[in-house]
């Protein structure tokens, strides 16, 4: 199964995210990402063998009651050049950074392969935008950052769902 880490957006931020890919489209085309596979990715796992699920279960649970919950500020929106147009936290609270850590050090010590490529928090609106734009300021957007989800992504005829296999809450902060 195809797996990845991420958090979801709180229903509230659901008429922005619709206004910024709006916005994003007129200016680059593209095709929006349905309202509900909008995420933020914390760790992408790839095909990962079903039998190792309870050992991902429990290495998620001890990697989400060890980080403490905090408030992202989306305020960008951009288009890079592989045609992904984005919202993003232009300074994400340390504890985001944290989580990541924490997760891929987890992961990597219990064997799975993780990604190398440094982390660059965002969410996507859009894919196969037709040229990129640089970041443009947009009104700070309240994402709690609370939750650990575990989701499986499926392709077939009808396209790519995703389903949520099992969520941790954050720990609230002191
Ligand atoms: P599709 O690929 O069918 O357009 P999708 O990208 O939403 O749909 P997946 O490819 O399964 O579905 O990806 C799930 C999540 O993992 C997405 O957030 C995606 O950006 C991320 N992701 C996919 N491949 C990688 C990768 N090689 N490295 C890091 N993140 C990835
Ligand atoms: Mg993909």
């Amino acid at each position: 199964m195809r797996l990845f880490f991420a958090c979801w957006p709180p229903a509230s931020a659901l008429p922005a995210l619709h206004h910024h890919t709006e916005r994003l489209r007129s200016h680059l085309g593209g095709r929006p990402v349905p309202r509900v596979r909008l995420h933020l990715t914390l760790a992408f796992l790839g095909e990962i063998d079903e039998a190792r699920l309870a050992e991902l279960c429990e290495l998620a649970a001890v990697v989400a009651s060890a980080s403490t919950a905090g408030l992202l500020q989306f305020d960008s929106v951009g288009g890079w050049d592989n045609g992904i147009g984005w919202l993003a936290p232009s300074a994400p609270p340390a504890g985001l950074a944290e989580l990541v850590e924490r997760l891929n050090a987890a992961l990597a010590a219990a064997g799975f392969v993780v990604e190398r490529r440094r982390y660059r928090p965002h969410l996507t609106l859009l894919r196969a935008a037709r040229q990129a734009w640089r970041p443009h300021p947009v009104a700070p957007l309240a994402w709690p950052l609370d939750h650990l989800a575990l989701v499986a992504s499926t392709l077939d005829a009808r396209g790519t769902s995703y389903q949520e296999l099992a969520r941790w809450p954050l720990s609230a902060p002191q």
